[in-house]
């Protein structure tokens, strides 16, 4: 079946970069595009309207964490009281006795919701950290029934984290539970690469730098090179995770990395703020940028989450500069990497002090051709002759937009995911109209918002103060 897309704008690739054809057109036939151009007279099956419409290449989220959304107004309480900027250890870590009822994680209504969610913000394809846990065959199942491309693995560590009673933070050291969870992290690459017609890719997921062994790290390092599985972890995501580095290995996160030879092109680091030079460091020593750029490995980008906690990379433009692979990650809600696009560009503006960073080219790049690279893939990202056929169709006729002259800014300035009309994996339409074809919204929403208020009602079973959640963190305003 051959179908064509009047544009509107078509962000085409001239096998260097992306140029915008107006009025263009693409035309795909099942899976893979057959042409990007100004005009195709051949006879099609089917004719989608995108006047006014961006039509690009489906967004890559690099850096994304499936789940029901509750779990995120926990982890960014501004209210919190604990570790520098301590990110995701805020609310996330249970006491010992209540780690059975923290974070319920379940695949049918929180893991489908966030990846439905990210279609219909125009991502095609996810790097989904994590994803499948404790039940494989029910994730890629789900991940078959939604549509997405994914690259996934279960993620694994050496370190359990938890509260005691006085709200101190542990960290619970474990050789075998690394080991066994790179185990369980193979199985499953072996097992599932290459699932749902090729959508599903596998990935190796060693949590962070200081919750595994360099052991793990470097097993990890191997199993990748004899999978042929690209790896990302989190590395210098918070001040409490430079400090415990430096103190136990004298180094920095990215030097340590270095040195036990885990960074190259197959690597790819989340976060990655705070590399020595960062302003919340006052650590000047070193150059851990050029380290991450000579080893050739990327660098995915979540702003948004960083907002939150008040913390901006320093800066998106220079670790460009210094030639390192950059892609935009959702990582926290909403998970609408339009915005983070915004953010990226916004934020490096204000690191550099310069209303000439961050422009949105590079954001734009980054969600598209970084991310594609960053999984090792030149079909992807790109509308071009061959490539998949993921298209995301964006309108741009809207009051928001007013008069557009360039479409990728205003995407990057004014566009969010509510704008995006159509979105298309591998040549199947799952997004159209603004709706999610497969299932019925409504009915989802009803069983996200039972989820959250199950999620919410179990914080005094495992939070340290054994406190209500409005206790905890008290809602914006009194609410009877
Ligand atoms: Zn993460």
């Amino acid at each position: 079946m051959k179908t064509l897309v009047q544009g509107g704008y078509v962000v085409g690739f001239n096998g260097k970069e992306h140029e915008i054809i107006k009025d263009g057109v693409v035309v795909f036939e099942n899976d893979r595009i057959l042409f990007v151009g100004k005009q195709y007279s051949e006879p099609v099956d089917k004719k989608i309207d995108a006047k006014g419409c961006l039509v690009s290449p489906g967004f890559i989220d690099t850096h994304f964490h499936s789940g029901i959304n509750a779990s995120d107004y926990l982890l960014n309480e501004p209210g919190k009281l604990d570790y520098f900027a301590a990110n995701y250890l805020a609310h996330g870590a249970p006491t010992r006795e209540g780690a059975k009822h923290a974070h319920l994680k379940d695949v049918d209504v929180g893991q489908r919701f966030s990846l439905i969610h990210l279609l219909k913000s125009a991502v095609t394809t996810t790097f989904e950290i994590g994803g499948p846990g404790n039940n494989p065959e029910a994730y890629v199942d789900m991940v078959d029934q939604v549509g997405i491309r994914c690259y996934t693995g279960p993620s694994y560590k050496n370190v359990n984290f938890y509260h005691d009673r006085e709200g101190r933070l542990e960290y619970d050291w474990d050789d075998e539970r690394g080991s066994e969870g790179l185990k369980r992290a193979i199985a499953f690459a072996k097992k599932f690469n290459g699932a749902c017609k090729g959508r599903i890719g596998t990935m190796l997921f060693p949590g962070h730098v200081d919750s595994c062994t360099p052991d793990l790290l470097k097993e990890t390092r191997k199993a990748g090179k004899e999978l042929g599985a690209r790896v990302q972890v989190h590395a210098t995501i918070n001040l409490f995770e430079f400090h415990t580095v430096m103190r136990r290995d004298r180094c920095t996160p990215i030097e340590l990395l270095h040195k036990i030879g885990f960074l190259d092109p197959q690597v790819s680091l989340s976060h990655c703020i705070f590399i020595s030079g960062h302003s919340w460091l006052a650590y000047p020593y070193g150059d851990d940028l050029k380290i991450i750029a000579d080893s050739g490995a990327s660098v995915a980008h979540s702003p948004l989450k960083y907002l939150k906690l008040g913390i901006t990379m320093e800066s998106f433009d220079r670790y460009l500069k210094a030639g390192i692979n950059m892609g935009i990650g959702t990582d926290t809600f909403p998970k609408d990497i339009i915005s983070d696009m915004r953010y990226a560009a916004l934020c490096s503006r204000v690191a550099e002090k310069s209303f000439v960073a961050g422009r949105p080219r590079d954001a734009f790049n980054a969600a598209t051709l970084g991310g594609a690279k960053m999984a090792g893939r030149e079909d992807l990202g790109r509308l071009q002759k061959g490539a998949k056929a993921d298209i995301s169709i964006v309108n741009l006729k809207d009051i928001a937009f007013g008069a557009v002259r360039d479409p990728i800014k205003s995407l990057v300035e004014t566009a969010v995911s509510r704008d995006v009309r159509t979105v298309i994996v591998d040549g199947e339409i799952l997004v159209d109209n603004g709706k999610y074809l497969r299932l019925n919204e409504d009915e989802l929403l009803d069983k996200v918002q039972a989820k959250g208020e199950e999620v919410w009602a179990s914080v005094p079973k495992w939070h340290w103060t054994g406190k209500s959640v409005d206790e905890v963190m008290p809602p914006a305003f009194k609410m009877s």
